[in-house]
């Protein structure tokens, strides 16, 4: 099949599903091609946790526009993504990490964020359960929250579709054809041809192997992460809490009384992993009920493996390439669930635009790195 579009989107995970949705809503014939099925890359392993509480002013903005969307979504799409506005609370066991919220609390209070610097007893009024011992204080916005992955990709396939667009399983991109300086397609591993001026590399773990496939070297380090969900369980508290200490963990309670979280691996685990591990299941259950004794009696009902798709700072790549036409989205470093409405609109306007909406200097290629995020 020879097919031609205004824009291949390769991968369909939530960056490329919600990036042909607002090309697509731009007016272009948009294809999406998707090696598996969507969701099927680290979309369908995160926990959805949605959260405005960065430490750069880029990807506090990029919130503030995702946060936007999600709140629009069920008008959008016809029916609800589960978004919920639950908060987010940052708990600091030592002075440092206290220190480090108070000093990033002025720019995201200027750039208009509802946060403020709690106290332990304040904290354990938002959380009653937590174990108080050791906490010092945190930092609370309830403006956070969290929405179903599952639901935001269905949205957007819907939505891509009804513009006349098409996302096409089981198409997994295999070259993009270069024309001296510039893309002109693809072609995939069932022989197919796809011709289109605009090819975005939203491939996430797999971004620098599709980078490659255009000649550039993307310093991007695919990495695992597990997560658990458990049982109901009684009502808790609404917001995610995330432990900082180096044996931490981050967790909420959905609305269903489940609780779904999982914690940053130290060392890392460099690589396209997505086993699960007795190590990971152990670990989860310990610090969780550290943290919610209450939770030491909860039953976990799965676990499993995926990637974060890791930059040297911790912020993603969200611009054009020395390859004229080829442009990219990737290295979401955990968060491409939440950045995901946001960059979708963006990365439209970059690509059909040719500007930037703000100071982009914390998402373009070629930075320095010398800037990282605190609150990673
Ligand atoms: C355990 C865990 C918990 C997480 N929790 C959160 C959270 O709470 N909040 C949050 O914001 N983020 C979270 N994340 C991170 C989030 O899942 C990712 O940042 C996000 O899903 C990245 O989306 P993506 O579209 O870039 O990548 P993916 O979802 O991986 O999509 C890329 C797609 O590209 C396809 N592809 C690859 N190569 C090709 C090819 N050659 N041709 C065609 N298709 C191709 C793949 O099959 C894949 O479907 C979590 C991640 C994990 C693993």
């Amino acid at each position: 099949m020879n097919s031609a579009a205004d824009a291949i989107v390769i991968g369909g995970g939530i960056i490329g599903l919600a990036s042909a949705y607002h090309l697509s809503k731009r007016g272009q014939k948009v294809i999406l091609l998707e090696k598996k099925y969507p969701g099927s890359g680290s979309t369908g392993r995160c926990i959805g946790g949605i959260r405005q509480q960065f430490s750069t002013p880029g990807a506090i903005r990029l919130m503030r526009e995702s946060v936007r969307q999600f709140r629009l979504m069920r008008k959008e799409f016809g029916f609800s993504v589960e978004y919920f506005e639950g908060g987010y609370l940052f708990l600091a066991h030592d002075a440092k990490r206290l220190e480090t919220f108070k000093s990033i609390l002025p720019l995201q209070k200027s750039l208009g964020l509802a946060v403020e610097i709690l106290d332990a007893s304040a904290c354990m009024k938002i959380a009653p359960p937590l174990n108080p011992t050791g906490l010092l204080g945190g930092v609370f916005s309830p403006e956070d929250g969290q929405a179903y992955p599952f639901k935001v990709i269905e949205g957007y396939i819907q939505e891509i579709r009804k513009l006349h667009s098409q996302v096409l399983f089981f198409c997994e991109v295999s070259e993009i054809i270069v024309n001296k300086t510039a893309v002109t397609g693809v072609k995939t591993v069932n022989g197919d041809i796809f011709y289109a001026p605009v090819i975005l590399n939203a491939a996430g773990p797999w971004a620098q192997e599709v980078g490659k496939m255009a000649g550039l070297e993307l310093p991007i380090a695919p990495e695992e992460h597990e997560a658990f969900i458990t049982d109901r369980v009684p009502p808790l508290f609404a917001t995610m809490v995330v432990d900082y200490r180096t044996d931490g963990c981050y967790f909420y309670q959905r609305n269903n009384g489940q609780v779904i979280g999982c914690y940053s691996p130290i060392p890392n685990k460099p690589g396209i992993i997505t086993e699960s591990s007795l190590e990971f299941l152990v670990e989860m259950s310990r610090r969780t009920a550290r943290l919610v004794p209450e939770l030491a009696t909860a039953r976990v009902i799965r676990h499993w493996g995926g990637c974060y798709s890791m930059t040297p700072d911790g912020s993603p790549f969200i611009d054009k390439t020395d390859v004229d036409g080829f442009f990219v989205a990737n290295g979401m470093s955990g968060h491409g669930f939440m950045f995901a409405p946001a960059i979708g609109r963006y990365v439209s306007e970059i690509i059909l635009d040719g500007r930037y909406p703000f100071d982009w200097s914390e998402f373009a290629m070629g930075r320095d790195f010398s800037r990282q995020e605190l609150m990673k």
